[in-house]
């Protein structure tokens, strides 16, 4: 072991540590961030808290090495999707490890990440960089990303904003150098409620919104004659509508429906464009014939997130040099959304890379292997090197 190896069994301590704050999205993540932020000043850290402007959560920006440039992003976000209604072998807020496996909500997803991120700070801290090298931690990744948003918007003011970033999503230590956007939409639909034997007098918003649904998947058969990327499991665009809840009884004409509909958007596409037409064709096509029969006859569109999509025509140079040192051949594409777009947008160019599957995440009995938190330790190590032989690959 040389002076920097870092130590395995520490890293799973802290994720047991981390793992014990309960960050489910609805709750603060104040408790976490404030534990980071102590632990990584008394490393020598210039530390940044930044609060939420409506909510007791905050992001994580802490820096080290060389304060006239703009350096490295590890970027991790801090909070975990809800437990309720899964079905856990063991309480999900302490880490349970059997067969090589650290179980625990978010293990994956991606306080394991943030654990190796831990492990590797003071050995940056210890180091001779010729790039400095930021920690990051958001709030409200799986909700409406309005944590990185946040974050980005303020880094693209500083005077040295990172030039790349990595966020460690289970990524199982490749290089996913694409995603797709993710945005979620809320369809509230106002009828007019009479007696179904007096059908011609109501509006039934169950009927107007099944409209829309089919409306959505013409959309649908367009994506798929459009723009078209293998790289993806489904090499296309998707338009979703996965919850619908309307209507009281069979009898009468329903005064309400509501349903959720979700754009995956391929990069290079957006999802606006095609709520807009959703949009135009309800003002134009459906609302007036709903009016005709009753003028309250109404459609709402929330917007609930929208994310871009992380694009590799804008990371080429930090996949090539990141590849090596995490032993990863070939890149890959995934479908679900990530900060990545949000970050590259704001001119930083990213990746995702980090330990754990994906498809564990979000799961009851989520965990995250020990050979992939070494993985990762030895790759924040080589990373540590590179920072302090030449740095410029990265960039
Ligand atoms: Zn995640």
């Amino acid at each position: 072991m040389n002076d920097h190896a870092m130590n395995l069994q520490a890293c799973i301590d802290d994720l047991g540590t981390l793992l014990a704050f309960d960050t489910t999205s609805h709750r603060s993540n104040r408790p976490l961030i404030d534990w980071v932020a102590n632990r990584l000043e008394g490393q020598g850290y210039r530390v940044m808290v930044q609060q939420a402007p409506d909510e007791d959560k905050a992001n994580l920006f802490a820096s080290i090495g060389p304060e006239d440039q703009g350096g490295l992003m590890l970027s991790a976000h801090s909070d975990v999707v809800p437990v309720a209604g899964q079905n856990w072998q063991s309480d999900p807020f302490v880490l349970r490890e059997a067969d090589g496996r650290l179980y625990g909500r978010g293990s994956a997803d991606m306080k394991g990440f943030i654990a190796c991120m831990l492990q590797a700070a003071p050995h940056f801290a210890a180091s001779a960089l010729k790039a400095p090298v930021h920690l990051a931690l958001s709030y409200n990744e799986e909700t409406n990303m309005g944590g990185m948003k946040q974050l980005a918007a303020a880094l693209a003011q500083t005077a040295h904003p990172p030039r790349a970033c990595v966020i460690g999503e289970p990524t199982s230590m490749q290089v996913v150098v694409a995603n797709k956007g993710a945005a979620i939409y809320r369809f509230k639909v106002r009828g007019f409620e009479v007696h179904s034997s007096l059908r011609d007098q109501g509006v039934s918003a169950v009927e107007a919104a099944a409209q829309i649904i089919v409306r959505s998947q013409m959309i649908q058969d367009r994506m798929r004659q459009d723009l078209r990327h293998d790289g993806f499991d489904f090499p296309y665009s998707s338009i979703h509508v996965g919850r619908i809840a309307g209507g009281t009884a069979h009898n009468i004409t329903a005064k309400d429906c509501e349903f959720m509909l979700e754009i995956r958007a391929l990069p290079g596409r957006a999802a606006a464009p095609f709520i807009a037409e959703l949009k135009l064709w309800c003002e134009q096509e459906l609302l007036p014939a709903m009016r005709s029969i009753a003028s309250v006859s109404d459609v709402q569109i929330e917007e609930i997130t929208d994310s871009p999509s992380l694009d590799e025509r804008g990371n080429n140079r930090l996949a090539r040099a990141m590849m090596p040192l995490c032993a990863c051949h070939a890149t890959g594409r995934v479908s679900f959304g990530t900060e990545g777009g949000i970050l590259q947008d704001a001119g930083i160019p990213t990746i995702i890379c980090g330990p754990g599957q994906i498809s564990v995440a979000h799961q009851a009995d989520e965990f995250v292997e020990i050979s992939q938190l070494k993985a990762c330790l030895h790759y924040l190590g080589q990373l540590r090197g590179q920072l302090e032989r030449d740095p410029s690959c990265f960039f």
